[in-house]
């Protein structure tokens, strides 16, 4: 099983970043109201994510790093909603590639307990003082796995990786306090808020005073958001955020919707800037298309393309007051 780890490892955990997103999306799903992430050395030597959520429960401490062992399985419906990815696959593979350790305490827990997995080997659940709440630790990212790490980029790349992951994921869920901090400085701190603030707070205030808000609604379907205007450009896309139903994605439609709005009125090769959040019915939906890469698969793609395009040419179109 340890050779199935390995290679299902590689194949889900491509990267410090998609470590660092399951991490974080698992202390979401566990209703954390501040989460709070290290990085260090490119999330290769180092990623700490500290939530304050429901914890697991010390019996469960061994089972949530074994494989499909996740408590989420239960009920198709609940997958779907909550959790946008590998079903259980996060943890094991984690821990089949680094040196996974949980330190955990649900509420009504005495004390937290702690596990550690390296390269597959399970250790011992041990008794450890910690406030409520999980905090995961990830070592040696691809130790265990040296075929995949020679793939990593630079030190700085990875980081960089990192920080988009988090920065995605905390606009992803504003009401959630989100801290961020690389090679023991502090990136961001920031506290519960609403979208504007914490697109604010991301994004830089100067360039949210540009920004234009962006709301619209067909068949079921909520787009709203913030979007740059046709002045405000960047060299990446790095700035276009999408947030499906709660999650963050990187999702080629939406992408490609926003490049078509945009079409007529900014250079060739210059990216708009933009945050939107669409929500829509889960069986509208399929985010199990690829869970690596966070695609979607809309059951009426046309419908969201141009509710899209159209509310953004409107935003576009409408006079600046
Ligand atoms: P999945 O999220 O698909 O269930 P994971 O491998 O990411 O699979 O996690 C396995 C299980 O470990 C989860 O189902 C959950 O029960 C538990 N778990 C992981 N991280 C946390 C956390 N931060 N807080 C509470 N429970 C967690
Ligand atoms: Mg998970």
């Amino acid at each position: 099983p340890e050779t199935v780890n390995r290679i299902a490892a590689g194949e889900v955990i491509e990267r410090p970043a998609a470590a660092v997103k399951e991490l974080v999306e698992n202390a979401l799903d566990a209703g954390a109201r501040r989460i709070a992430v290290a990085i260090a050395g490119g999330g290769i030597a180092r990623i700490e994510v500290t939530d304050d959520g429901n914890g697991i429960p010390e019996i469960e401490l061994a089972l949530a790093i074994e494989r499909h062992a996740t408590s989420k399985l239960a009920d198709e419906a609940l997958i779907r909603i909550a959790t946008l990815g590998f079903r259980g696959e996060a943890l094991p593979s984690i821990g089949a590639a680094a040196r996974l350790t949980l330190i955990s305490r649900p509420r009504g827990q005495d004390v937290a307990a702690r596990i550690t997995v390296a390269g597959g080997a399970v250790g011992e659940v041990a008794p450890v003082a910690a406030p409520f709440g999980t905090r995961a630790i990830v070592e040696d990212l691809f130790y265990a796995t040296p075929a995949r790490r020679k793939f990593l980029r630079s030190t700085a790349a990875e980081t960089a990786a990192c920080v988009e992951a988090v920065r995605h994921l905390a606009l992803a869920a504003p009401e959630v306090a989100f801290a961020l901090s690389i090679d023991g400085v502090v990136s961001f701190d920031l506290p519960a808020q609403d979208r504007r603030a914490r697109v604010a707070a991301l994004y830089g205030r100067g360039e949210m005073e540009a920004l234009v808000p962006i709301e619209a609604v067909r068949e079921g379907v909520m787009l709203s958001g913030f979007i740059g205007p046709a002045s405000l450009t960047r060299a990446t896309a790095r700035h276009q955020n999408f947030v499906v139903n709660g999650r963050p994605v990187r999702d080629p439609l939406l992408r490609m919707a926003l490049r078509i709005a945009y079409r007529e009125v900014i250079p060739q090769g210059r990216h708009p800037v933009a945050a939107l959040w669409l929500d829509l019915g889960h069986d509208r939906l399929d985010v199990n298309v690829h869970p690596a890469k966070a695609e979607l698969r809309f059951a009426e793609p046309d419908g969201v393309r141009s509710l899209v395009i159209g509310a953004i040419q409107r935003a576009l179109a409408a006079p600046a007051d």
